[in-house]
């Protein structure tokens, strides 16, 4: 990653024409935040994305998880490319798409323990910060209203009650064999495990001035409207 030259690092006060959308697994963050860039105009960051994609760089240089400086060097070396377009997202991680795999569940059950090293973030921060740049991004993650970009103007917690997520997520899962009220308590219980683990490391939490939006019983269209009209008033939007 570091040995690609990239266009600068906008600074924290430069990324302020930004909607900050964080919260947890299946809250339905992705789906949401291509829409509302979609709306605006916008480039879309799914900074879980570069989590996901440093993980499967991991896994297949062989290196121990647990082993911070080893994932940090597998994370170094990795070329991670991340389209902004919300028409087309996909990742490429040295040069090979893996928009697919990296959803998959080698991915999905390291990648917690793989986010929580502090220098693999400070890397992908960075990453994710160059990808926004400073024209309008919409950046959905853990840790966007606090961390990546706390001059956010528009900073929305989305959040939903766990059976809800499980649905949501169940739903989005490829044909297992198994029943969906299987499907569904396998899921609830991958995502309760997984927020637990991104519990423990603080990046789960709701940041002052940020909007609280409980989308239960929320179509995507409501939610998609309620965060457009944030931009709005908050004068950002396109006429
Ligand atoms: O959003 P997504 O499910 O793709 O995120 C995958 C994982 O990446 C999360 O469970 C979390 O451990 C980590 N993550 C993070 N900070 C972010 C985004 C994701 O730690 N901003």
């Amino acid at each position: 990653m570091s040995d690609v030259a990239g266009p600068p690092t906008p600074s924290p006060a430069d990324l302020v024409k930004v909607v900050a959308l964080d919260g947890p697994a299946g809250s339905g963050k992705s789906t949401v935040a291509r829409r509302v860039a979609q709306a605006l105009g916008w480039r879309f960051v799914d900074t879980g994305a570069t989590y996901r994609a440093v993980t499967l760089a991991a896994l297949r240089s062989g290196v121990p998880l647990g082993d911070g400086e080893a994932v940090l060097a597998a994370a170094r070396a990795a070329r991670i490319e991340l389209s902004t377009d919300p028409a087309h997202a996909f990742v490429r991680l040295d040069d090979t798409d893996v928009t697919a795999e990296i959803r998959g569940p080698a991915v999905t059950s390291q990648v917690s323990a793989v986010s929580a090293f502090p220098a693999v973030r400070e890397l992908l921060v960075d990453l994710q910060r160059q990808a926004m740049g400073t024209q309008g991004a919409v950046v959905e993650g853990r840790d966007i209203a606090t961390v990546v970009a706390p001059q956010a103007a528009v900073k929305v917690y989305l959040d939903a009650e766990p059976a809800v997520r499980a649905r949501r997520r169940a739903g989005e899962a490829a044909s297992t064999g198994l029943t969906s009220a299987e499907l569904e308590s396998a899921v609830a219980e991958a995502i309760s495990a997984r927020d637990a683990l991104d519990h423990q490391t603080n990046r789960l939490e709701v940041s002052d001035g940020a909007v609280h939006l409980d989308t239960t019983h929320m179509t995507l269209d409501q939610v998609v409207g309620a965060i457009v009209r944030l931009v709005e008033a908050a004068g950002l939007a396109r006429t």
